[in-house]
């Protein structure tokens, strides 16, 4: 099946790859839903994510700005996985990457950041959500570490958060409206390390195969889109992306 997938790839002209948590955690970031998730293990932590109780609760922001300090995303390097998506970019085959991550490895690995698509925003920055002030999430974090436990917009007084779409968040419709054009102009869509739970990202996966494309998943645990792909590789994530996205001659290395 790798042989075949890495066939599809060599012949296609415009990959868009969907990415979630997964190809993050040989990083060592956690995922949300998987076996080592941090919803799984913690279903509290689920409240630090939801706006409503972000806005409404003191003490679920205090909790919120010692988990970001603590986040694991901040020595985090890109692993194989990420890599795998450069060569893509480098073999001029990537029209898009539509990514839910907030980490930045894509970009950090090498992608062009006008490929992109970044539908979750990014933990790097923080924003107001009173005035839409933005900056470096390093400065917000640095007066988390010299003792303010919720600081407050310097501009105007509003509540500060990490400039990512928390649940129950609207997401920007310009970015999501970019994604799911860009998956609609694919001819091999690849979602790797999603469970394909969270609309409208998830429903990229049907757009594309509608138009069209290919369809490959690569996730160890099975997603809703399992039955409409032409294939779903289990394997791990940064074994997996590189032996379907290398050139033929270098794919060699990886069959079994
Ligand atoms: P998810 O947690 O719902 O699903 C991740 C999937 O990846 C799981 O099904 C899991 O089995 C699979 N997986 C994990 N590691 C794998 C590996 N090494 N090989 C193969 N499969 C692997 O993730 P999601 O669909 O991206 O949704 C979570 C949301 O939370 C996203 O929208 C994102 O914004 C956010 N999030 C981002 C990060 C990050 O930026 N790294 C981390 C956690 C959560």
């Amino acid at each position: 099946m790798i042989d075949q997938v890495r066939g599809w790839i060599d012949a296609s002209a415009r990959v868009v790859v969907l990415s979630g948590a997964g190809i993050s955690t040989d990083s060592g970031i956690p995922d949300f839903r998987g076996p080592q998730g941090v919803w799984t293990k913690d279903p509290l932590a689920e409240k630090l994510s939801n706006i409503h109780y972000y806005l409404a609760d003191p003490e679920v922001r205090r909790r919120a700005w010692k988990s970001r300090i603590a986040s694991p995303a901040w020595d985090a390097k890109p692993n194989a996985g990420h890599l795998a998506i450069v060569e893509l970019e480098r073999r001029g085959k990537l029209h898009a990457l539509i990514t839910q991550n907030i980490d930045e490895l894509h970009q950090r690995a090498g992608n062009s950041p006008d490929r992109v698509i970044e539908v979750h925003g990014s933990m790097r920055r923080f924003m107001c959500w009173g005035c839409g002030m933005r900056g470096p999430m390093e400065e917000a974090l640095e007066r988390v570490r010299s003792g303010e436990e919720d600081p407050a917009c310097r501009d105007c007084g509003g509540i500060l958060k990490s400039d990512t779409i928390s649940f129950g968040q609207a997401l920007v419709p310009e970015v999501i409206d970019r994604a799911l054009q860009a998956a609609a102009e694919a001819d091999f869509f690849l979602a790797v390390g999603t469970s394909l739970q969270v609309y409208p990202v998830a429903g990229a996966v049907e757009i594309a195969r509608r138009a069209g494309a290919r369809v490959v998943i690569v996730n160890a645990e099975p997603t809703p889109f399992d039955a409409i792909a032409d294939a779903v590789l289990d394997g791990s994530i940064s074994e997996v992306l590189p032996a379907i996205t290398s050139g033929r001659e270098s794919a060699s290395r990886f069959r079994h």
